[in-house]
């Protein structure tokens, strides 16, 4: 029972309070509510003002409004859809009730006339006069005296079966036993609260659900109120106290430490045909010392498209090697493993380093002696997709895994692949390479179990790209520029892009494309890559583009990572307004490779809606990955430009990172102080807000 001196609203069920059942109960788990504390941050949707009644005669369209008034009639009316309609009166003004949804007891109940009732609503006019549709109502006696709310009434989102009044009155109780002294903790330091002007948990609380009556609406309806951001302020600390935690207790385990001064890296780079860049250079110095620390490096490595991460995960890969280590590269393709093998190889072998490729096309055999050369340490270097990690694959002491091109891999699974590397004490390290560039803060928030190092500099000497957005009726023209362009020696790629998000689909157009364009281009080599075909065939095509023997290349989004042959200077994207700002960043990415001067041309079917015309015409306007990852912040939202949607990277129970990434600054820095100086508090706030979600709650 809940007669305890200061129960804990974290432990006390709502079981036990008034009225509520078994049945209540299971309505109330479905909206996730179990315990008091629960039911306290189940927040309200939208507040609704019954402080007072408004005179029929003062009634406005549009007015949410409660009112008072006798039933006068009742009727059915038979139109084109049935309706109840209740005539109420006060005074010389009426009002109209109307419902379209009644049975014969509904209309028994209601009609009733002189009998007094309170009303709530939105007001409409039509034609017979003011009416309410579907308004929430009650009867209340003759001789009863008016009784408004004296706070804005909560509307809380809800589920079938359980009536807004049940849980008004369930929070009615819960807010009871808080001013009691029933226990909601205070987890944040008076200090913090008072610098950020934000109110204690009991008192946000009181105001999120019985906000005053003078409560600007307008700031609750946002979910601006300093009594709603004092919980999201939190709900945000949770995430990023977990993460930093992760963070920490990954510095606290042991990873190979590579000291010995080689000259195997510098060798490397000495052969190269380029001088690194600055910030090529910098971003490799940052990698040493994580692999001089003796603690698993857990870095992510963004830069632009062509911004050379590929030699630099090369330059990391030797330290480790060097060393006798093993390295693992993941691609998320293919045609990119293979590619990155190719020139792995080529960088490799004369400094005797053997390589290996590994996906899942490779059996039998051929598979079985990877495994055994892994195994037994006579490959130093195995790169490949996610086939790599299956349970069969063994190393003999891998140091170090390199994971190119997955902007969308979430915290879980780098946890699963830092456990699933380990081998005796050591955990492997971890190089995360991408090229779609997040915002500061955002990348904060989202990856703050990583170290964050970003390459901002191009190679010197690329010709920005030239892009262009032509609605499909230009197609014939473009493919006679495209025959001009390729006669003079430049090679072309057409993009078909995903259809219905079917890869059989998209594979099927790249086919009816190459005939099309076959067809009216006999003078030119025409070759077609897509996924579903063999690597051997895919091989095959690739090297013959590579090697100038195919001038137009139909292609599916398959070529957006990695594929790196800087002859091409031309790019046709087909249905550009199907895609997202990064990806078609990424896929344009595959040209401006060389010196030539290079030109993309954004295909699209009209009509263009509002968004997709202004993703075009930002590619259209800007080339720096940032700036673009920063507009599609702006048009997207944080959740779709971190794939929260997709991998569940980060869900929020009440913030919003859209409204909210103002708190975010706050937010880094008080988990900063909280780890520090109040540690217990920062394990309670992450109890409180993720112990259902056991990865990011436990140390
Ligand atoms: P990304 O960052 O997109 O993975 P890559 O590693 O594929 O880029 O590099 C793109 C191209 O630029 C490659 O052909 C690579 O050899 C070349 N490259 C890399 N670094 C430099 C540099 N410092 N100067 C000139 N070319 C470079
Ligand atoms: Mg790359």
């Amino acid at each position: 029972m809940i007669n305890q001196d200061r129960p804990s609203l974290n432990s006390l069920h709502c079981i036990e309070l008034k009225g509520v059942g078994p049945k209540i109960a299971e309505h109330l788990k479905r909206l996730g509510i179990v315990t008091v504390q629960d039911l306290l941050f189940h927040l309200p949707l939208r507040y609704e003002d019954r402080t007072h009644f408004k005179p029929l005669a003062h009634l406005k369209p549009g007015d949410h409004v409660q009112v008072e008034g006798t039933i006068a009639h009742v009727v059915i009316k038979e139109g084109r859809r049935k309706s109840l309609v209740v005539r109420i009166e006060e005074e010389s003004a009426y009002l109209l009730l109307r419902f379209f949804h009644f049975n014969t007891a509904q209309y028994n109940l209601i009609n009733r006339p002189g009998q007094r009732v309170h009303c709530y609503g939105e007001v409409k006019w039509n034609a017979q006069g003011y009416e309410m549709i579907h308004p929430e109502y009650y009867f209340v006696k003759e001789d009863q005296p008016l009784t408004t709310s004296n706070t804005l009434t909560a509307i809380y989102p809800t589920t079938e079966g359980l009536h807004q009044y049940s849980l008004r009155r369930l929070t009615d109780q819960a807010l009871l036993l808080l001013e009691k002294g029933g226990e909601l903790s205070e987890h944040l330091p008076v200090a913090i609260l008072e610098e950020l002007a934000l109110p204690g948990l009991t008192k946000a609380v009181h105001t999120i659900h019985r906000p005053p009556s003078d409560t600007p609406q307008e700031t609750l309806h946002q979910g601006l109120h300093p009594a709603q951001q004092r919980l999201v302020f939190e709900e945000l600390l949770a995430h990023q106290l977990s993460l930093a935690r992760i963070r920490m207790r990954t510095r606290s385990l042991q990873a190979p430490k590579i000291t010995t001064q080689s000259t195997l890296p510098d060798q490397f780079l000495m052969q190269l045909p380029f001088q690194l860049t600055h910030a090529q250079k910098r971003v490799i110095h940052e990698i040493v010392q994580d692999l001089q620390s003796g603690s698993p490096m857990l870095r992510l490595v963004q830069g632009d498209v062509g911004s050379g991460k590929t030699v630099v995960a090369a330059a990391g890969a030797l330290y480790l090697i060097s060393a006798g280590f093993q390295v693992a590269i993941m691609a998320p393709t293919e045609l990119l493993a293979e590619q990155h093998y190719k020139n792995f190889l080529s960088w490799f072998n004369p400094l005797e380093i053997n390589v290996a490729w590994l996906t899942s096309a490779i059996k039998g055999k051929k598979r079985d002696e990877i495994a055994e050369n892994l195994l037994g340490g006579q490959l130093q270097i195995v790169i490949g997709t996610h086939a790599l990690f299956q349970k069969e694959i063994l190393f003999k002491n891998l140091g170090l895994i390199i994971i190119d091109e997955q902007h969308r891999f979430g915290v879980h699974q780098r946890l699963a692949l830092l456990n699933k590397g380990m081998w005796g004490d050591y955990h492997p390290h971890q190089l995360i390479m991408s090229a779609t560039p997040i915002p500061r803060t955002l990348a904060m928030t989202a990856y703050a179990d990583l170290d964050c190092s970003t390459i901002d500099e191009l190679p010197p000497g690329r010709t920005p790209i030239k892009t262009v957005v032509l609605p499909n009726s230009k197609r014939q023209e473009l493919i006679h520029r495209i025959k001009d362009n390729c006669l003079a020696g430049a090679q072309a790629y057409w993009v078909c892009t995903l259809i219905e998000e079917s890869e059989i689909l998209e594979c099927q157009a790249a086919e009816e494309i190459t005939k099309e364009l076959t067809a009216c281009l006999p003078e030119l080599r025409i070759g077609l890559v897509h996924g579903r075909m063999k690597s051997k065939e895919k091989e095959q095509i690739m090297f013959a583009f590579n090697n100038r023997t195919i001038d137009l290349l139909v292609a599916t989004t398959v070529i957006e990572v990695g594929v790196d042959v800087p002859n091409a200077s031309l790019m046709v994207i087909e249905n550009a307004e199907r895609l997202g700002l990064a990806q078609l960043h990424q896929l344009r990415g595959r040209v401006g490779r060389g010196s030539i001067e290079s030109h993309c041309v954004l295909l699209y079917q009209p009509p263009l809606s509002r968004l997709a015309s202004e993703r075009l015409s930002v590619l259209r306007s800007y080339s720096d990955g940032f700036i673009i990852a920063q507009k599609d912040l702006e048009l997207r939202g944080p959740g779709e430009v971190l794939g929260t949607r997709q991998t569940g990277l980060i869900q929020f129970k009440i913030a919003d990172l859209t409204r909210d990434q103002h708190l975010l600054q706050n937010v880094q820095r008080v988990s900063e102080v909280l780890l520090h100086q109040f540690p217990e508090n920062a394990d309670l706030i992450v109890q409180r807000w993720l112990a259902d979600n056991h990865l990011l709650s436990e140390v």
